[in-house]
């Protein structure tokens, strides 16, 4: 299997023009649901009729993100707090089962939740931040992911969405854990995307390119904010590949912008 990084202009997920309710019917698990990216994403899908259970870490952001939902007439969500950095195994467990529990079912994971560690050459990178973010951007994923696949293996139609980025496909000066966790990504997509060959569960990338989020800040302090993108711009490719018309298409790795 192949894994090329696709223009979103290939197989269009760019311009794809979902329907209102092109997501009804689906549960979807989203980590990094109270902030950037995440946080837009799941409001989206909301908005097309999936039920979206929002995870994260921190309980009041997610609440936010709760309540948007709610105030936009969309499906109620859930909230299923889990800090990827400290969570230990029971505490995956607990957010399966209750998705188990509540629904019966779930048909989507995004991985939008991660950490850019410290900007910093490798020769002098302070390996407890390359552990951290390595562990939340990496390990916590394919934990997370592990735990959620026996009930994604039920869906007729199951999508898990990883998060890349431009430096997991291209290594830059400084970037260090950051980039060599999302190179991480790419590979776990790869191996998983064919593990589940043939069968209901597709995987695949996303790079959302920048946006204007905490993260990009902590990034590029310096850099003009107005001239980025809104999350909330970048959700079409999103929708694509966590609703039914990305059905056949996995094992893919595709740029936002
Ligand atoms: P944000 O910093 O805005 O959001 C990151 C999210 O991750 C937050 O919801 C945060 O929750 C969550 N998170 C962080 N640490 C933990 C943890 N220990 N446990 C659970 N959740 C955690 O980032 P973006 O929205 O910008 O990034 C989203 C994804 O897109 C990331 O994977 C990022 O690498 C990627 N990306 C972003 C780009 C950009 O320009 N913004 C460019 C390319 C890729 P909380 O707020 O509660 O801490």
């Amino acid at each position: 299997m192949s894994a090329p990084a696709d223009d979103l202009t290939a197989a269009d997920p760019g311009n794809h023009q979902p329907l209102p309710d092109e997501l009804r019917g689906r549960v979807i698990l989203v980590t990094g649901a109270g902030d950037g990216i995440g946080r837009a994403v799941a409001r989206a899908l909301a908005a097309h009729g999936a039920t979206v259970v929002l995870s994260g870490k921190t309980v009041s952001k997610l609440e936010k993100t709760y309540d948007d939902i709610v105030a936009e007439g969309s499906p109620p969500p859930s909230i299923a707090p889990l800090d990827l950095e400290n969570a230990l195994a029971g505490e995956y467990d607990a957010v399966v089962d209750a998705i188990a529990e509540t629904y019966g079912q779930l048909d989507g994971l995004l991985h939008s939740a991660g950490i850019l560690g410290q900007l910093s050459p490798i020769e002098h990178y302070p390996m407890p931040v390359w552990v951290r973010v390595m562990h939340v951007n990496v390990t916590a994923a394919c934990a997370l992911t592990q735990v959620c696949l026996p009930l994604l293996k039920k869906s007729p139609d199951a999508s898990i969405v990883f998060t890349s980025s431009s430096v997991g496909r291209r290594g830059r000066a400084l970037w260090g854990a950051y980039a060599v966790s999302k190179f991480a990504i790419e590979g776990l997509a790869q191996v998983l995307a064919d593990e589940m060959q043939p069968g209901n569960v597709r995987v695949n990338c996303i790079n959302p390119g920048r946006a204007r989020t905490a993260m990009r800040l902590q990034a590029y302090p310096a850099e003009d904010r107005s001239a980025l993108p809104e999350p909330s711009e970048l959700v079409r490719p999103y929708l694509f590949l966590l609703g039914p018309a990305s059905r056949s298409i996995t094992g893919r790795s595709f740029d936002c912008q």
